[in-house]
């Protein structure tokens, strides 16, 4: 993608943005570098991960990206319906695409019970905030979206924020 796309979103809500690679070392020192953009009143695209992004991005895979796909709008968990916010097959490769072939029934998959999945994804509420999290729901017996993979935002609590062990007297 490059970093051109970012500016935008970088001056209009006024938020620092700093490209980075997956290391541990990486991620720390580009959430220093934002940091210092916060401290400094800052709110600029930085390229930080120079050694595998240049800024104009990856022309090749752009080109490839805009042959075979076209974007449309798409249902997100937990977000509803976005125009132009997903891709689907273009007009070329339209017969490798399984919906039209196969027209699967849609299920909509609702959150069970008290899961409000949903909004931990919208960044309103957080894990600790559901009734079922770490007792009628945990990794082994899933609920909602957000505690079935590593990375969702209830795994992640369930696994590094467990309740601190009272101090034995
Ligand atoms: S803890 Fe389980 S039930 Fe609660 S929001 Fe997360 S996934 Fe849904």
């Amino acid at each position: 993608m490059g970093t051109a796309e970012y500016e935008p979103i970088a001056r209009r809500h006024r938020v620092p943005i700093v490209v980075t690679g997956f290391e541990p070392l990486d991620l720390l020192e580009r959430i220093l570098a934002c940091v210092h953009q916060l401290e400094q009143g800052r709110a600029e695209v930085e390229n930080r991960y120079g050694r595998a992004m240049r800024p104009a991005g990856n022309g090749r895979a752009q080109a490839l990206l805009s042959e075979v796909f076209v974007i449309e709008t798409r249902a997100w968990r937990g977000l509803g319906e976005i125009p132009r916010s997903g891709l689907g097959l273009g007009p070329a490769y339209r017969r490798f695409d399984a919906r039209r072939r196969f027209h699967p029934v849609a299920r909509r998959v609702a959150s069970a019970g008290p899961c409000i999945s949903g909004e931990i994804l919208r960044g309103v509420r957080k894990p600790a905030d559901c009734s079922a999290f770490a007792c009628a729901c945990t990794p082994e017996h899933p609920l909602g979206a957000t505690i079935v993979s590593s990375e969702g935002a209830c795994a992640a609590y369930h696994r590094y924020r467990r309740p601190v062990a009272a101090t034995p007297a």
